[in-house]
């Protein structure tokens, strides 16, 4: 194998040499004013990724420090969250939960297949005193996208915060915070926004402060409020390198386009989907109009080992390709269009 393969993963995503090298930069002091104009920069311009009014905050970390910053600041011992799984990373919700020892009420939806709107409407109508909801957009484990601005429709006229997970889309496909009545919006850089690993980010509405204010938080590190409070360069010392990555990635989206990237994705996604299934292999979600445009999972034919290719695809192309996770593992590969 070449020392840089092509990367066909669903993240960490190749990086452009453009972002490697203003990460290059000599350090600024995370305190003075040169930095901290970069950084409020930098989260006024994610504000149009996010599609949002509302806070965002930048935190270090990969992008399930996003995921346990809403949780954790949302919930109090008792709490109920109900967590909408259909995969391994909303499942990731519930654990998280239960961690703040809350009290997670789970949905399962099967994996494959896209979150059941109606089976939200009845988990709301049977857990009114539900705290959170919490749902994953795009699921990278089973590719598929789920129903988020319909899920939004039905939180929203109620008192919990509505979490979403955007780890894997945000960047590459549409996604609507403020319309989809997302409370918050979690996500990382690795993906779609073709940075390192290392940054994770996170929106918060103000039905989502209200909620927070009002709760005693076990979160330190990842207490919002001090990020509220300080808001010019982050409580604690920022990965200074990574936020002159983010700039010149932001650079970048601004000058394709964000809609024009999201097609982009789309595109890309639809050419895979069709040229795989002509050469035998079937989508794994359960329908074609439910499949994500960041990441395919596809299953392979009767009697290939989806490890053995996805080794081929390494040694003799250099293309490193996904398998599946955790009950998929073994069943399944995944290709990664970001
Ligand atoms: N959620 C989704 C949908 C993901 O795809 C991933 C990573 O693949 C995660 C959460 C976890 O993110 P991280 O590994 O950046 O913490």
């Amino acid at each position: 194998m070449k020392e840089d393969p092509l990367l066909m993963i669903p993240g960490p995503t190749m990086v452009p040499s453009r972002v490697v090298r203003a990460m290059s930069a000599p350090i600024l002091p995370h305190r003075g004013s040169a930095f901290s104009a970069l950084f409020l920069e930098q989260i006024e311009r994610l504000k149009k990724i996010f599609q949002t009014k509302n806070d965002i905050f930048i935190l270090c970390g990969s992008g399930t420090a996003a995921m346990e910053a809403a949780v954790s600041n949302v919930v109090e011992p008792g709490d109920k969250v109900i967590c909408l799984v259909n995969g391994k990373f909303s499942g990731r919700f519930y654990e998280i939960a239960g961690r703040f020892k809350a009290t997670p009420v789970v949905i399962n939806f099967e994996w494959g297949s896209a979150v059941d709107v109606e089976g939200v409407r009845e988990a709301l109508a049977t857990h009114p005193d539900a705290k959170a909801v919490t749902m994953v957009f795009n699921e990278t484990s089973t590719g598929v996208r789920n129903p988020v601005k319909e899920v939004g429709e039905l939180v929203k006229d109620t008192d919990a915060v509505f979490i979403v997970d955007t780890i894997s889309a945000l960047g590459g496909d549409e996604f609507r915070t403020d319309d989809w009545h997302v409370d918050m919006c979690a996500t990382g850089s690795q993906k779609c926004l073709a940075l390192p690993p290392g940054l994770a980010f996170i929106s918060v509405s103000e039905k989502a402060w209200k909620v927070i204010e009002a709760t005693d938080s076990s979160s330190y590190y990842l207490d919002l409020r001090r990020y509220r409070d300080d808001k010019a360069h982050a409580p604690y010392t920022p990965p200074v390198t990574l936020v002159y990555g983010l700039k010149a990635s932001l650079d970048i989206i601004d000058e394709e386009g964000l809609d024009r990237r999201i097609e982009r994705h789309r595109r890309l996604a639809r050419i895979v989907r069709e040229e795989a299934q002509k050469m035998g292999l079937t989508l794994f979600p359960s329908s074609e109009d439910i499949c994500s445009s960041t990441v395919t999972a596809l299953r392979v034919p009767e009697g290939i080992d989806p490890g053995k290719l996805r080794g081929v695809l390494r040694d003799e192309f250099d293309i490193i390709i996904a398998g599946g996770q955790a009950q998929l593992k073994g069943d399944i590969i995944r290709i990664g269009h970001m």
